[in-house]
């Protein structure tokens, strides 16, 4: 079926509001891992806190910032969906907790920095790793702001049907999985995002039954559809995987999903 004007734009939107958020993500890793690169690795713990502090106030400050590019994208694509009734007040959802800002960094950052370094590595290369990781574990918080925008946006507006996945050229199995289901209902019992570490997926929303309909008539369904015949449950799973792993072996290998 062609794809109308409207479909169109609104797929338009999704996509730069992906790639907006795939860019503020790269710049704000390199400052994180430039931040990360100020502790003091012959004194990893007292040196910590400042450099956690830093950390910290970027994923506060920057998850905020996330939610009004989701918030302003998901304004946008209502527009394109061509509903005319006035849009809910929209809040920036909240940032992550302190507490769950200071967990995730102290058990990414200098305790796997030291544990990797008792195991005899290189300390200049486990400290590299471990900033990696720290960046991606930070800026996967900081992504969610876009994230929660959207699908808290699509539970607000009764003009919303659903939201959806949307995924980089090449995402890695799981997230390839969850794309293929098309759209996710506001009706329907959901579990949230589950974006994992390094996850480049973006939510987008859906405003009609036909346009749910069309999103729901993708290739990557027609694959899963093929490869999982037959199967069924966590078989279909691994199937799936199987299959997704062999043809894009470039692509960032079984990813842990983090709800
Ligand atoms: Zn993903």
């Amino acid at each position: 079926m062609a794809q109308t004007a409207s479909q169109a734009a609104q797929e338009n939107q999704a996509e730069s509001f992906r790639q907006q958020q795939a860019f503020q993500v790269a710049w704000l890793l390199l400052q994180i891992i430039g931040l990360w690169g100020l502790l003091d690795l012959r004194n990893v713990i007292s040196s910590w806190p400042q450099v956690r502090t830093a950390i910290a106030a970027i994923i506060a400050e920057q998850s905020q910032v996330m939610g009004q590019l989701g918030n302003a994208y998901y304004l946008q694509a209502r527009a394109a969906a061509g509903i005319l009734a006035l849009p809910p007040a929209l809040s920036v959802p909240a940032a992550p907790s302190p507490q769950l800002i200071k967990a995730t960094l102290d058990s990414t950052g200098p305790y796997s920095l030291l544990a990797r370094i008792k195991q005899g590595r290189d300390v200049p290369e486990a400290a590299q790793v471990t900033g990696a990781i720290v960046g991606a574990a930070a800026t996967r918080l900081i992504q969610n702001g876009a994230r929660t925008a959207v699908l808290q946006a699509v539970q607000q507006d009764s003009a919303a049907v659903a939201w959806y996945r949307v995924t980089a050229a090449d995402p890695c199995g799981f997230c390839a999985m969850l794309a293929s289901r098309g759209p996710v209902f506001r009706t329907a019992q959901s579990a949230g995002f589950k974006a994992h570490s390094r996850c480049r997926c973006s939510a987008a929303a859906c405003f009609s039954k036909q346009d749910a309909k069309a999103l729901r008539d993708n290739d990557l369904y027609r694959q899963w559809k093929q490869v999982t015949r037959g199967y069924g449950g966590q078989d279909a799973i691994r199937v799936w995987r199987r299959y997704w792993d062999a043809k894009h072996p470039e692509a960032p290998g079984v990813m842990q999903p983090v709800a």
